[in-house]
């Protein structure tokens, strides 16, 4: 049986302007994600693409091959920018532009209006490389981002790799070669390209799906003016890490800081002014702390740390430099910081779970709001909450 290549070409064309709509409109309208709107400007440019290319043999092939070349490899490099934005951020626009330039122009040198396959082997060698990219990208997401990156990364790479192989056999024989037509042909070649494209936007569909639920999940569990964890992130991670830390025998260090003071900012400068004042002391904890410790806010002006690792006594060092650069920020935003009292907590072998490890933390705080305030108490077993009254925007715990 000999498959034709132009009622392939047209059949290609077809299922990816249908695949495209259907991913627009129940995907991309939806998320509006970045990985979304690359994978549909991937289908727009195969269907453009193959269409090009069935001008194959009209007066119009000299426009047509490299055109349609380039614009195919075009397309793969928007499944790679696809894949990459799941990831990290965009890949150069030159670097985007690169493959489908410089195809276009191999196809220009090889005199297109008589050979269809002009410029043939550097589109093979782009598509091949291209696609390669767009598997290394998938194949480096988070492991935890989705059980199907695997058999996209494993797709992405064995089109990569057929691609490779067409390269080696077409520069071998050429492409009228008798393995290449029979193994390695347009026809063929479109076949398993319909077969793969299917598959990947279903998969990437489902992609979509997780990354709007990991925005909405990171949406959850982010307090909304300072960026830091709310309370509800804060215990889930901190369970975890407590956990870690009592199962490996690892010293920790839990701080619960409390701005002095703080109504007067807001009755002498405004609520606004107050607001600035929180965002400043979380810009403070962040660039004193390390990217691995857990940082929150964990309700009005009060705020958690829980320090991996870290001594009580430098736990205390650490609530030193963020009242430092809690203090600094004062000459930025014009109004005097208020200082800052802490309560600290050593997770050690007499530490129960996390609910005592804080409470333990606020019974210390209390204490230095009693002491006088602007200090670090750190908690001990006969540490008596001082005389203050209760807040009573405090939630029981
Ligand atoms: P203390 O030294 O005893 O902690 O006194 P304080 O004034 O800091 O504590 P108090 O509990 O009396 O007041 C806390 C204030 O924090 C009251 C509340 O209006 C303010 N607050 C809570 N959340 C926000 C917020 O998101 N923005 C602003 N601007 N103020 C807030
Ligand atoms: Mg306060
Ligand atoms: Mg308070």
């Amino acid at each position: 049986m000999v498959l034709d290549t132009a009622t392939l070409r047209v059949a290609f064309a077809v299922m990816a302007l249908v695949l495209g709509l259907l991913f627009y409109f129940s995907v991309y309208r939806s998320t509006r994600s970045a990985y979304s709107a690359w994978w549909c400007f991937a289908l727009i440019m195969f269907l453009a693409g193959s269409a090009s290319l069935l001008l194959e043999g009209t007066p119009l092939q000299w426009l047509a091959i490299p055109a349609g070349h380039g614009l195919l490899v075009a397309g793969a490099s928007s499944v790679w920018a696809a894949a990459r934005s799941l990831r990290t951020s965009m890949p150069r626009p030159w670097l985007l532009l690169a493959g489908p330039v410089i195809t276009a122009f191999a196809s220009c040198l090889e005199n297109p209006a008589g050979n269809t396959w002009s410029g043939g082997a550097v589109f093979l060698a782009s598509m091949s490389v291209v696609i390669g990219l767009a598997a290394h990208e998938l194949w480096h997401l988070e492991p935890g981002y989705s059980k199907i990156r695997m058999p996209m990364a494993m797709a992405a790479g064995s089109l990569s790799l057929f691609y490779f192989l067409r390269l080696i056999v077409y520069l071998v024989e050429g492409p009228y070669g008798p393995n290449f037509q029979a193994y390695f042909g347009s026809a063929l070649t479109t076949c398993i390209t319909m077969v793969l494209l299917v598959v990947a936007s279903f998969s990437m569909a489902a992609l979509s799906t997780e990354q709007q639920t990991r925005a909405l999940r990171t949406f959850a569990t982010r307090d909304g003016l300072t960026g830091l964890l709310n309370r509800g992130g804060f215990l889930d991670l901190a369970e975890a890490e407590l956990l870690r830390l009592q199962r490996t025998r690892a010293p920790g260090t839990l701080l619960l800081a409390d701005l002095d003071h703080f109504k007067a900012i807001n009755d002498t400068h405004g609520h606004a002014a107050g607001d600035r004042a929180l965002q400043a002391f979380a810009k403070a904890c962040t660039q004193t702390v390390r990217s691995s410790d857990l940082v929150a806010r964990y309700g009005g002006e009060e705020f958690v740390l829980l320090l991996p690792g870290v001594s009580p006594y430098r736990g205390e060092s650490v609530a030193t430099d963020i009242s430092r650069r809690m203090d600094a920020a004062s000459a930025d935003l014009g109004i005097q910081m208020p200082t800052v009292s802490y309560g600290l907590a050593a997770v050690d072998d007499d530490t129960e779970g996390l609910e005592e490890l804080i409470a333990a933390a606020d019974a210390a705080l209390y204490r230095a709001k009693s002491l006088g305030r602007n200090r670090t108490v750190r908690y001990a077993r006969s540490t008596k909450p001082g005389p203050r009254e209760p807040d009573p925007s405090r939630p029981e715990r």
